[in-house]
């Protein structure tokens, strides 16, 4: 596929869903172990609710469709993830704007604008053991590997994102709830870069079923 269209987002979000709704345990494990325990919760509730109200969000255009996933994120996810993948979200439908189809370069523009705005929004930079550490990775790769096409590109992406994710698990973090532990954060994987290779798997398997 060249093109990434409302159906192609259709089959990432409920992907996505299905994933977080799958795994909200281990996510969960892996944030009581340096968090609150929350945030496998927190990802299914704000996907569920997405899933919820699919029929209608999917009926705008990419970037009306995007933005309503980031405001249902936003209103019904506490904790620092909801803000944060809202912003994604957000940030993505203004980059696709009234489009009903992104080329690959148009769609690695757009992931570039989400994480640049959960950069602004959480002041995270690479290595403070968060879900940029996944993300940044991720885009870098994509845009990379772009001219291959979007299938190949998003192949790469969710590579460098599981990279990224292992890479920092040795780390101390320095933002979020996990750097009030300290010395006791090294050794366990971050459970938001984790949830961002979920988001980036669940993104190269909806492409790459079309
Ligand atoms: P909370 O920490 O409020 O309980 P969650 O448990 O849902 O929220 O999410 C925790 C994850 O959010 C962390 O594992 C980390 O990846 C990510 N995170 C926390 N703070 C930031 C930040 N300032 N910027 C980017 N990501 C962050
Ligand atoms: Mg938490």
């Amino acid at each position: 596929m060249s093109t990434f269209d409302s159906p192609a987002f259709r089959r990432f979000v409920e992907t996505f869903a299905d994933r977080l709704h799958e795994r909200r345990d281990e996510l969960t494990q892996l944030d009581s172990a340096i968090g609150d325990a929350d945030h496998g919760i927190n990802m299914d509730r704000g996907f569920s609710a997405v899933r919820g109200k699919l029929d209608e969000l999917a009926a705008a255009d990419l970037g009306g469709f995007s933005k309503g996933v980031g405001m249902t994120l936003i209103s019904t996810v506490g904790g620092a993830s909801g803000p944060l993948y809202g912003t994604f979200f957000l940030r993505l439908a203004t980059s696709f704007g009234d489009r009903a189809s992104a080329t690959p370069d148009e769609l690695g523009e757009a992931l570039r604008a989400g994480l640049d705005g959960v950069r602004q929004r959480g002041k995270a930079e690479l290595d403070d053991k968060t879900m940029v550490d996944a993300m940044s990775p991720g885009v870098d790769a994509y845009e990379a590997a772009s001219a291959d096409g979007m299938g190949a590109a998003l192949a790469a992406a969710a590579t460098a994102a599981a990279a990224g994710r292992d890479r920092i698990t040795p780390l101390v973090a320095r933002k979020g709830r996990a750097s009030y532990l300290g010395e006791r954060a090294a050794n366990h994987q971050d459970p938001g870069a984790t949830s961002t290779t979920i988001l980036f798997e669940s993104l190269r398997d909806a492409v790459a079923e079309s």
